[in-house]
């Protein structure tokens, strides 16, 4: 379908979810010397602009990053190196400039590292392939990330993060049957995998899809309303594969009270 674009969720209460635990997954990868494969099966620009009208028109960066960037104390408990690629883009500031997964990626990881984006939306595929000119670790590809993500298994350590738009309702049981296989061929690698959390609750079945096949998968839960109270997400969930102890030191809990 490729109706969604992320500038209008970027920065939210979910990227911070996100962005906060998959930093932290990177910075711990990081410590050992060896290469590591950084694969992104939904990549979007790289980059976003939080005074842009696509921003204010959601208000969903108002509820997350907006709010966040004017709180020190909240800003201290985030991970260093998530913190510092926001400052990196914006000469030393908070905003009004927002890193997208693979720019946060590209900051933590070293030179000897290999990313691989998937975007398959024209406009942000171009975009992204700007925002990472001469950045030779990455390799760019317009096609369907899950697909390309199972004909690119890493020989050595790395990470995943399958961050799919949730267009159509099959989506669902499409992402849990990936990361079911996509695991199988890469034991030790480590998959992060963001779904919103909507009163259908779809992301019920396939997390549970998932763990049923998969032990020691542990997710992280943002709400901040209750299903019933609202149409669209009340909250934000990941599921980490191999994940490490990100997981039990992530922001994740200060969220609810932005
Ligand atoms: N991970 C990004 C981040 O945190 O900065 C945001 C990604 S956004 C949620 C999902 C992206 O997937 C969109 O840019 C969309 O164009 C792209 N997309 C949609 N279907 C796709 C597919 N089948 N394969 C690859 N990319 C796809």
């Amino acid at each position: 379908m490729l109706s969604y674009q992320h500038a209008y969720h970027a920065g939210s209460r979910a990227d911070i979810h996100k962005h906060d635990i998959l930093a932290r997954a990177l910075e711990v990868l990081s410590k050992e010397k060896t290469q590591l494969t950084y694969i992104e099966t939904h990549a979007g620009r790289g980059v976003y602009n939080l005074s842009s009208d696509k921003t204010e028109k959601t208000g969903e960066a108002a509820e997350g990053w907006l709010k966040l960037a004017h709180d020190k104390n909240l800003i201290a408990k985030l991970c260093p190196s998530y913190v510092e690629t926001v400052r990196a883009l914006n000469s030393g500031k908070l905003l009004p400039r927002y890193p997208g997964s693979p720019m946060i990626a590209a900051h933590i990881l070293r030179k000897h590292d290999k990313m691989k984006l998937m975007e398959l939306h024209p406009n942000e595929n171009t975009a992204l392939r700007r925002n990472f000119t001469g950045d030779k670790r990455v390799e760019i590809q317009k096609r369907d990330g899950l697909q390309a993500a199972l004909q690119m298994i890493p020989n050595g350590k790395g990470l995943a993060l399958i961050d799919p738009s949730y267009e159509v309702k099959t989506d669902y049981d499409a992402v849990a049957d990936f990361v079911i296989e996509f695991h199988a061929k890469w034991p030790h690698g480590v998959i992060l995998l963001w779904a919103p959390m909507l009163p259908a609750l779809r992301h019920e079945g396939m997390f549970k899809n998932i763990q049923t096949l998969i032990a020691g998968a542990q997710v992280s839960e943002v709400t901040w309303a209750k299903p019933g109270d609202v149409r669209g997400m009340y909250g934000s969930i990941i599921m980490g594969i191999n994940a490490g102890p990100g997981f039990k030191t992530s922001f994740a809990r200060y969220i609810s009270d932005l």
